[in-house]
């Protein structure tokens, strides 16, 4: 079966929901296939839930920066209403229906699976096959890798889609990866009380180390280069979440046992 279309957009995420809503709203007939969450990583697992978990342990930190600077704090962590107005205020429990909703009023055809291109101007979704008279509009964006360590996919571990639903956080973290996201993962749950550490290759921390949020203790990019792009650099968080000083090249660990670690579930209402 074939069904034509001026348009179809592959994957709706951040830039392929832009690209879909704005063409349908101008009139064209555009199909949006999208195979898990119309909005993408940002809105669901990316860039809204994380910068909600950093605005708390934001809060956090200054709340225990108020002695000496303006009369006394005592602060107390509590990760139940960082998630809670994630699942329900940005999320809506991982749930697209709204996004769904409003991409049809605006004329856009919605249709749920992973499509793969079929000839020229072709695309196969659910059985069907889409055929586009102007464009496809390919936005299918990233998806979290796992690298490739022995080991580590008989364990139980998070990516950032996991890390951002955890309801109860567990009390020891080891984050693999020192980008900005690792870093912005292990500073939020630092705060919020959990031991958290973070392995990198030096050559990658070196590049895109961030400015944590705090701005105290930080190392300059060129403190993590130690010359080998195979020597691991950790950074420790104390559990109040300021990062601690010493940064240190280390051999590769044997091991690494996360404690009261499990992997989160969706929860209802
Ligand atoms: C933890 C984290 C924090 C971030 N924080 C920020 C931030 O603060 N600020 C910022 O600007 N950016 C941030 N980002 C980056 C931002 O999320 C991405 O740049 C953005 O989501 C990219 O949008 P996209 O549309 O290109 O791709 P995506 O959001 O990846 O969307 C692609 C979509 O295509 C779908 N898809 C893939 N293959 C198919 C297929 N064959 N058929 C149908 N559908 C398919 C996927 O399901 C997905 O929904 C963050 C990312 C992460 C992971």
């Amino acid at each position: 079966m074939t069904e034509r279309a001026d348009v179809i957009v592959l994957g709706l995420g951040v830039g392929g929901e832009e690209v879909a809503d704005t063409l349908a709203a101008r009139g064209l007939n555009v199909v949006g296939i999208e195979s898990n969450l119309l909005g993408g990583e940002c809105p669901y697992y990316g860039c809204i839930p994380t910068k909600m978990m950093v605005r708390g342990d934001d809060l956090l930190a200054e709340g225990r920066r108020i002695p000496g600077v303006a009369g006394e704090s005592s602060v107390t962590p509590d990760w139940g209403p960082v998630a809670r107005r994630i699942r329900k205020e940005a999320t809506d429990n991982w749930d697209d229906r709204v996004a769904v909703e409003r991409f049809e009023k605006k004329g856009g055809r919605f249709v749920r699976g992973t499509g793969r291109l079929a000839g020229p101007g072709k695309v196969s979704v659910n059985g069907i096959v889409y055929e586009a008279t102007r464009a496809i509009v390919i936005a299918t964006g990233t998806s979290p890798a796992v690298p490739p360590i022995p080991g580590l996919r008989e364990v139980p571990f998070w990516t950032n889609r996991e890390a951002v639903k955890v309801e109860r956080l567990p009390s020891t973290l080891a984050i693999l990866g020192g980008g900005a996201i690792g870093l912005e993962l292990g500073q939020v749950f630092a705060r919020f009380g959990v031991t958290c550490c973070a392995e990198m290759a030096s050559s990658f921390a070196s590049t895109s180390m961030p400015t944590p949020s705090s701005g105290k203790g930080v190392p300059s990019p060129s403190t993590w280069t130690t010359g080998s792009r195979f020597v691991r650099t950790r950074c420790w968080w104390q559990p109040a979440g300021e990062p601690t000083s010493a940064i240190s090249a280390s051999r590769p660990s044997a091991s690494i046992r996360p404690r009261g670690f499990s992997t989160p579930t969706t929860t209802s209402g």
